[in-house]
């Protein structure tokens, strides 16, 4: 037997109990001894029997005077009774249908007992103790470590699937006492020194069976800088990697991206300045550049896109503009048709509906084969660009691609970006990648599972905007926030009315794919049905004046597309959404953004739908919808006194974890690290470790252990 070996072959572990095991993701016995306890009961103070309290747990350790069932005919049950003595005193124990307990402890034996003391008629008695044997004679010393649920800090496990923490911890505790040595430390000596970390053995241990609350927290500690330090492992070699690759260098084109810049309707903002000349500069290099221009809502992050793109065409490259949604694809589609107008770009557009080539609809084959042939310079689609397909005539060939813009780039995994970049062309190079969004991250992530990227910041706004007022609107002062709006519209405003977030009901914990698919169905059933509601009562009941849209995720594209032209031109005064609008949506003209429910959003989310509006010269509202007085949070109060991203992304991370950034569950990141995701003390420190490890032993050469762990670190994590 060894620390790979399977859960079936233990003897221990029974068909039903491997069944439940495996629901966990528990295969082998490192798979166990890595199922870590969430928290601990510390049963630790052994009390004198003469010192025991009614209602008080106490742990008590002494010898069975007697032992014997009985049945209560009237509750029928079964009562096993043991008289328990210590060096001051006896007491009475009473289990509850468990008749079994009198095979298993005989008189004369010595137990520990962890429980509460309860009374009856005046007389004491421990009431269904948890209980363990011990193997001692009066005056030998009982030792911590010989046992296991009782009389120590014991650990709780999170307890799912019928998997009791008593059954775990039976379990889990000699196969560590076995293998414990036998799994070296992947952490290298002397940053364990340096840090002043637990080892590996050390760790293992009192993460499971500590001597003290504080090891228990130094052990936790240790594994989360194992967790974080293996995923910026990964990540940083992956940059190591990209690097080492070629790129098309592009010269800088100053005449035309002057001439450019100088027919703008406005004048760029010195952080839109700084991030083009960074992107620039990048792109003449001839390595890949991976860079993350990341700038609030309305900062103006398409125009420094634009003049890239520009540069790179006019070199004589192409380019593609990806975005997450087809509704979105197609803004920038008309957008950059009418920005590039004059400077003769050939642009194209494919989503997984439709292609276009400049004004023209035209088959997708025909597109595809102008890609080929380069007579398209500027390709815009959505993911639906990079899923390489199996037919080889669908397949989308670029003859030279130089640059690849992704836009709300939070939506695309490091994978997605790791294939994009991997892709072969007919060119022996890859190309550029932009990654862009208006998600402010974190700063403990930008060093983390971002750090393969550089860093742009648009740290201000253009001069034109003005504040956005947000509001909190309780029940009672719904109809004063009706009026309000009708009197916007009267004004020539609009208005966009997002419904409240629909939670899927199941637990996202260990769920499959198919699962995870069939619950984002129904979630989209739901929102559906919410908007659709939403749109009958502002319609019928409160706005029937007023010209009312929707927009929901089962409408085609076709019907998508033809509500945002309406409210581009004004043919609809109220637009009620789903979360779709969140991302990327301009209509200057719209001023208020009324949320429903929105407690239910994150602060990042609710920071993206308040930058939906405030883009023009207009006064712009956010209106807060709380279904109950009773619940403004923490989140909408942040909201309210900052109107800064990145501090709200900050404020978020420590309110709700890091889950919303990256994905949750479904990202495979260990819920240690996850965790320590919010601590940027230790983030700093794990980040120097890992820089160090790096710059002496580039290759790892000497740490073959690592780079396994790093391997099947990343079978198991997709880092979305
Ligand atoms: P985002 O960063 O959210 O993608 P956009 O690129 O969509 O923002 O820009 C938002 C709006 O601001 C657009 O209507 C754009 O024309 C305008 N804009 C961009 N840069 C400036 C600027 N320097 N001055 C004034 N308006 C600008
Ligand atoms: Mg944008």
């Amino acid at each position: 037997m060894n620390i790979s070996t399977p859960i079936e072959e233990l003897s221990k572990i029974g068909p039903q109990y491997q069944k439940r095991l495996k629901k966990l993701g528990i295969q082998t016995v490192q798979d166990i001894i890595f199922h870590f306890p969430h928290r601990y009961e510390d049963f630790s103070n052994v009390k004198n029997i003469s010192q025991v309290k009614n209602g008080e747990s106490s742990c008590l350790q002494g010898k069975i005077l007697k032992i014997e069932n009985s049945r209560t005919w009237k509750r029928r049950m079964t009562l096993t009774e043991a008289i328990v003595q210590d060096k001051t005193g006896e007491i009475k124990v009473i289990w509850f249908n468990q008749p079994y307990i009198t095979n298993i402890l005989k008189p004369g034996d010595f137990v520990s007992l962890t429980g509460k003391i309860a009374s009856k008629e005046g007389r004491q008695y421990l009431s269904s103790p948890a209980y363990e044997k011990i193997s001692l004679t009066d005056n030998q010393q009982l030792t911590t470590n010989s046992l296991t649920h009782t009389g120590r800090i014991v650990p709780i496990y999170p307890e799912t699937e019928k998997l009791s923490s008593k059954w775990l911890r039976a379990i889990i505790k000699p196969l560590l006492i076995k293998f414990k040595n036998k799994i070296s430390d992947p952490l290298p000596e002397k940053i364990i020194k340096k840090d002043g970390l637990l080892n590996f053995q050390q760790a293992i241990w009192q993460i499971h069976f500590p001597n003290s609350l504080v090891l228990a927290e130094k052990a936790k500690q240790r594994f989360q800088f194992e967790e974080l330090f293996l995923i910026m492992l990964l990540v940083l070699k992956r940059k190591q990697k990209i690097a080492e690759q070629k790129a098309q260098n592009i010269p800088i084109n100053l005449e035309i991206i002057q001439s450019f810049i100088k027919q703008l309707p406005y004048i760029l903002t010195d952080s839109q300045k700084k991030c083009t000349w960074q992107i620039l500069k990048d792109l003449e290099k001839p390595r890949p550049m991976n860079r993350l221009l990341n700038g609030d809502v309305g900062s103006g992050k398409t125009v420094v896109a634009v003049i890239s793109i520009l540069n790179v065409v006019k070199a004589g490259y192409q380019a593609v503009l990806m975005a997450p949604t087809e509704i979105l694809a197609k803004q920038h589609f008309k957008t950059m048709q009418e920005m590039l107008k004059g400077f003769s770009v050939k642009i194209g557009l494919l989503t997984g509906k439709e292609s276009k080539f400049q004004n023209r609809r035209i088959i997708r084959k025909k597109l595809i084969e102008k890609i080929k042939n380069q007579e398209i310079d500027l390709l815009i689609g959505t993911h639906a660009l990079i899923q390489s397909s199996k037919k080889p005539d669908k397949e989308i060939k670029f003859k030279n691609l130089a640059l690849v813009i992704l836009d709300e780039q939070h939506r695309f995994g490091v994978e997605q970006r790791a294939s994009l970049l991997t892709r072969k062309t007919d060119v022996k190079t890859i190309p550029h990648l932009l990654s862009m969004t208006a998600t402010p991250i974190p700063r403990t992530l930008s060093l983390t599972i971002y750090s393969d990227l550089d860093l742009s910041l648009i740290t201000e706004m253009p001069k034109n905007r003005k504040k956005i007022i947000t509001k909190i609107i309780s029940p009672q002062n719904r109809q004063q926030a009706y009026n309000f709006i009708r009197e916007q519209v009267k004004e020539g405003r609009q208005v966009f009315v997002i419904c409240p977030r629909i939670e899927p009901q199941i637990n996202t914990d260990n769920i499959s794919v198919n699962q995870y698919t069939n619950q984002r169905k129904s979630a989209l059933l739901w929102e559906t049905k919410a908007v659709k509601e939403e749109y009958v009562k502002l319609s019928k009941e409160i706005f029937p004046d007023l010209k009312i849209g929707m927009l929901h995720g089962k409408m085609s594209a076709q019907e998508k597309e033809e509500i945002m032209k309406k409210m581009k031109n004004k043919k609809i005064d109220v637009l009620v959404s789903t979360s779709v609008i969140e991302v990327g949506i301009d209509i200057p003209n719209a001023t208020i953004m009324m949320i429903e429910g929105a407690e239910r959003f994150g602060l990042a989310q609710l920071h993206q739908f308040r930058g939906r509006v405030g883009r023009a010269e207009h006064q712009s509202y956010c209106l807060l919808f709380t279904s109950s007085s009773a619940v403004i949070t923490q989140r909408l109060r942040a909201l309210i006194s900052c109107e800064n991203g990145f501090e709200l992304a900050e404020k978020d991370l420590q309110i709700r974890g890091p889950g919303d950034f990256i994905g949750n569950r479904q990202s495979g990141i260990p819920d240690l690290a996850m965790n320590s995701l919010k601590d940027i003390s230790l983030v700093e420190k794990t980040r120097e470790a890992v820089k160090e490890i790096l710059t002496e032993d580039p290759e790892l050469k000497k740490y073959p252990l690592l780079q396994k762990r790093i391997q099947e670190f990343q079978k198991r994590a997709h880092l979305e």
